[in-house]
């Protein structure tokens, strides 16, 4: 651990607080947060709350006058206490839970991005901020949980919007030394721990560890001096290269990932793709099996055993699918490494719809995993519909796909403010024993006046934000006055705030509320009832037509007509959101159903009182209760159709019942139905929409199979499907099933 030598001098009563920095484990744990920011408060809100960088600044002065401060070495004694007892797993679901798997191996999960701070820019979007979720809350349930990702040292492009309102990207190089990052070293000790061939030569791979309370996050790097200058990019950006690029990392990603926690001795007993971006994790496996002489079938059956699934999106371009020449260059010549001829290597990625030899990255991760899931009821569903050709002799509501649905990390979307009524409620320790949901009934009886304030303040906080913001900004970047009303600087604290933040995808229809401008000017200008809106979100760097979308959303924040109503807060990352979602009055969502397999920036919404007005896809088919928000009832026909049908249900909801109820306040100033709905929004949140309950269902209905080694299914050739049936595959073995 000598990257700890990275926060120069600590003195000895409180040299903790470097370990403490060095663990994302801070970020959700309420005291430690606090004792962090108590060293030097406006070095830590100028550093974005990176105790990393802000104890490199911090003077020395300070930090000594704070090791003979009674009340901060009290309070610090008690939060490394706690701190030990979290690396520890004490006192954890998981040992309750689970005695006789408590020492097992762990379950290895596998993901490209994670989004566990901001401070660390690996990921970009949703996926990555549920992986991060996951990894916190297999921590608090103390199951033996390790990540594997790549460690993307240009990290996910910071965004730039021009005048024009076209986004530009900027990359910067990102300072390891401020992040709790640790080198690790391989068996001979150099920073190179495993190596792969691709493209006809060896690149070697090294990792940096992560910790995130008891879990450890392996990040691959292969910017490693000896390997060639273009290998030693690889790793450098999320999503920024084409389709090499991208092959290579999975690559990188999935057989790296396996060989390099082999070369540092850590032994899974259970493996997790998180999106088929990681399906080459299986591939390994079955390669190792193939190598120690096991069978095909064989080698096959164990693989899925202890192999989990998750699928993410029902949209097309979601999943990787790449070309058999690319394949063939990338993989170059590893079919040899595993005895099989190239054809049964490439038949293991075919697409059961399309016969073009083209390699399929989720369809091989089907084929190779026995527990595989969607992240939504619906996404379930839709999901079984979509792959029902890999079984081809079941009904499709027997096609063994489930689904679990997403959640969000509790301990770290929350604002604290929230979390301080809770404590009233329950003792301060609710986080760790509350495991009634009823429990959270009792929320409704707290006090709507309590509710209100805490919310006005929250939502002050983000007007606040993003003045700050702007005012970087300006500073640093912009050089027209316009980009500051674009900024939001001259939103107010009283009008109803909506807010609508996330990627620009076209099937997340970011400006679907400015298409009718008249009836907008109306919404948001009214002069007893205004409303402001509050965008935010990035557009996928290739894709134009996102980039689109946000130009409109960006230049109807410049359009005077609406009086500066309008925001956009730029560069969307977890520091924005959770000042949006914490801050915002009503949270919008608008994908185009069934696309939206999940979504979650709705859950962090929630469980901060914010209600959501959403088409009914994703969780909020499950989750919209009548009282937590408002649905945009389901439409049928041609997308242009159902745009123009979806568009009139928004405003009509807006303006007959959303926009009346939230002006709706009664002689002591409170708007009291609103107020109920707050409340209906936390409870239904706080019961079900967290990943604590997530992990838990993943490891009752999947970990503690998959880590005995049990398969859910495994009724099936690994080639059952159809277009294999005429090469020779048989369904024999599937006749059994239906
Ligand atoms: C939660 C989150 C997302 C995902 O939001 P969706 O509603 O699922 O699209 C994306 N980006 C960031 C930074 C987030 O925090």
């Amino acid at each position: 651990m000598s990257e700890i030598g990275k926060i120069h001098y600590l003195p000895e009563r409180i040299k903790g607080l470097s370990e403490l920095a060095l663990n994302l484990w801070w970020r959700w744990d309420r005291d430690a947060r606090k004792l962090l920011r108590s060293v030097d408060p406006p070095m830590w809100s100028a550093t974005r709350h990176n105790p990393v960088a802000m104890l490199r600044a911090v003077e020395p002065s300070r930090l000594a006058q704070l090791a003979r401060d009674p009340d901060f070495v009290a309070a610090y004694d008690q939060v490394m206490e706690d701190f030990r007892a979290t690396a520890a797993g004490e006192g954890t679901w998981f040992r309750e839970a689970y005695p006789d798997l408590s020492s097992a191996r762990p379950v290895a999960y596998f993901c490209a991005e994670f989004g566990l701070h901001n401070s660390i820019p690996i990921y970009s979007g949703g996926l990555g901020v549920l992986a991060g979720d996951h990894c916190k809350a297999a921590s608090d349930l103390g199951v033996p949980f390790i990540g594997v990702g790549l460690l993307y040292s240009r990290g996910y492009f910071d965004q730039k919007v021009n005048l024009d309102g076209w986004q530009e990207n900027s990359d910067e190089v990102f300072d390891h030394r401020i992040m709790p990052l640790v080198r690790l070293a391989g068996p001979d000790g150099s920073y190179r721990i495993t190596t792969l061939e691709t493209s006809g030569r060896p690149v070697g791979i090294g990792a940096w560890r992560l910790d995130a309370g008891s879990v450890r996050l392996y990040l691959l790097d292969t910017d490693l001096p000896e390997n060639h200058p273009e290998d030693r990019q690889l790793t450098y950006t999320l999503y920024g290269g084409g389709e090499e690029y991208r092959l290579k990392q999975e690559w990188i990603l999935g057989v790296g990932g396996v060989r390099v926690l082999r070369a540092l001795g850590v032994e899974p007993g259970a493996w997790h793709a998180n999106e088929g971006h990681a399906a080459f994790m299986m591939v390994e496996r079955l390669r190792e099996e193939l190598a120690a002489g096991t069978e095909w079938d064989e080698g096959v059956s164990r693989v899925r055993a202890r192999t989990v699934f998750t699928t993410h999106t029902p949209v097309p371009a979601g999943h990787d699918i790449f070309s058999p020449d690319l394949v063939r260059s990338v993989t170059d010549g590893y079919h040899a490494t595993m005895g099989v001829d190239e054809a049964t290597f490439m038949k293991l990625g075919r697409h059961p719809g399309m016969d073009d030899g083209r390699f399929h990255m989720t369809a091989s991760a089907i084929r190779l995993a026995s527990h595989v899931n969607g992240v939504s009821k619906r996404h379930g569903e839709v999901t079984q519909e979509l792959w029902k050709s890999m079984w081809p002799a079941r009904e499709v509501t027997r096609v063994p796909i489930g689904s679990v649905t997403n959640g969000v990390h509790l301990g770290s979307w929350m604002s604290h403010h929230f979390m301080e009524i809770l404590d009233d409620l329950w003792g301060p320790d609710w986080e760790r024993t509350l495991r009634d949901e009823d429990e959270w009934e009792a929320f409704r009886e707290v006090d709507d006046r309590r509710i209100w304030e805490k919310h006005r303040h929250l939502k002050k906080l983000l007007l606040r934000f993003c003045t700050e913001q702007a005012r970087q900004r300006w500073k640093t970047l912009w050089k027209e006055a316009a980009h500051l009303v674009g900024a939001g600087t001259l939103l107010s604290s009283e009008p109803l705030t909506i807010g609508f933040a996330r990627r620009f995808a076209t099937y997340k229809r970011g400006a679907l509320l400015l298409s009718d401008p008249d009836r907008l000017e109306r919404l948001l200008t009214d002069l007893r009832r205004p409303v402001q809106l509050v965008f935010a979100g990035k557009a996928h760097p290739a894709d134009d037509h996102g980039k689109r979308v946000l130009q409109q959303v960006y230049q109807a924040t410049r359009d005077s007509r609406f009086e500066g109503r309008i925001a956009f807060v730029e560069d969307y990352d977890l520091h924005v959101a959770h000042r949006l979602v914490q801050g915002v009055d009503l949270w919008l969502n608008l994908p185009r159903v069934p696309k939206e397999a999940s979504g979650t920036s709705g859950m962090k919404a929630a469980l901060n009182c914010v209600p959501q007005l959403s088409t009914v896809d994703g969780w909020w088919a499950e989750g919209f209760t009548g009282g937590n928000g408002w649905a945009i009832p389901l439409s049928e026909g041609s997308p242009e159709e159902v745009d123009s049908h979806d568009l009139q249900a928004l405003y009509e909801l807006l303006e007959r019942e959303v926009v009346p109820e939230y002006y709706d306040v009664d002689q002591d100033g409170l708007p009291r139905k609103w107020i109920r709905r707050m409340k209906e929004s936390m409870v239904v949140a706080g019961r079900f929409f967290t990943t604590g309950r997530m992990v838990r269902e993943y490891t009752t209905r999947y970990y503690a199979s998959a880590l005995q080694g049990r398969a859910e299914h495994d009724d099936r050739p690994v080639f059952a499907d159809p277009v294999f049936l005429d090469q020779g595959a048989t369904l024999a073995t599937t006749g059994s099933e239906s």
